[in-house]
């Protein structure tokens, strides 16, 4: 496997209102899911926007991509999923889960019991009718090459995927940063103290240390289109 085998797959749109930006101006955020395809079966990193309430609708205005649809564009069908991993619960990433009743969803345990205690994400996407989980407690290696790495942060039970392929490490950061961007920021922070930088100097996250051992040739994510490279 290539890292240009992988797939994304557009599952919508939504709008962040401009009290959620910071610059005034409201923004479109994409929904992107990751499909690999993996000697060991087919692995999809998030499934997309479910139905909210009304106020969540009102609110960030979705326009969602029915799953099958998405997977039809890649050339793939809903049955041909063998594992779901959702980087969180929230609505925008686990809202197909349930068009893959009865597929494994691989989740952080600490996750999926913030989400069952409410007022966190829409519960009918979390318990459905064939719902089944492989719960992690922190890193693991799902199939040969696949590690899902806990990455919290915009969520306490966040985790990315790293696919070691035969050119290089591919990190699907899911919302371990918002945009390409503020990843790179962060991967400039860990290369500053290996040049010795003194303090002070900003903050980036533990895990970015983890991440960047698999010195990873592409980094991509759940909102932004952008991706990161290293430079060669
Ligand atoms: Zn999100």
């Amino acid at each position: 496997m290539r890292i240009g085998d992988v797939r994304r797959i557009l599952l919508g749109t939504f709008i962040r209102p401009a009290e959620e930006t910071g610059t005034g101006q409201p923004r479109v955020e994409a929904v992107y899911g990751y499909i690999v395809d993996h000697p060991r079966g087919v692995l999809l990193l998030d499934t997309g926007l479910g139905a909210g309430d009304a106020e969540t609708e009102d609110w960030y205005r979705p326009r969602r991509i029915e799953l099958a649809d998405a997977l039809g564009a890649a050339g793939m069908r809903l049955p041909d999923i063998d594992v779901v991993v959702n980087c969180h619960l929230h609505f925008d990433h686990c809202g197909g889960n349930p068009r893959l009743a009865g597929t494994p969803v691989v989740c952080q345990r600490n996750e999926l019991a913030t989400a069952r205690r409410g007022g966190y994400t829409m519960e009918h996407l979390i318990d459905y009718p064939g719902s089944t989980y492989d719960l992690l407690d922190g890193e693991a290696e799902l199939w040969p090459g696949i590690h899902v790495i806990p990455t919290p942060g915009h969520v306490e039970g966040h985790q990315s995927v790293v696919v070691e392929c035969d050119d290089g490490s591919l990190v699907l950061a899911g919302q371990s940063h918002d945009a390409a961007s503020h990843w790179s920021a962060d991967a400039l922070v860990v290369q500053a103290t290996r040049l010795g930088h003194d303090a002070p100097l900003p903050a980036a996250p533990a895990w970015m240390e983890r991440l960047l051992a698999f010195d990873p040739r592409r980094v991509v994510f759940a909102h932004d289109a952008a991706v990161w490279e290293p430079l060669a």
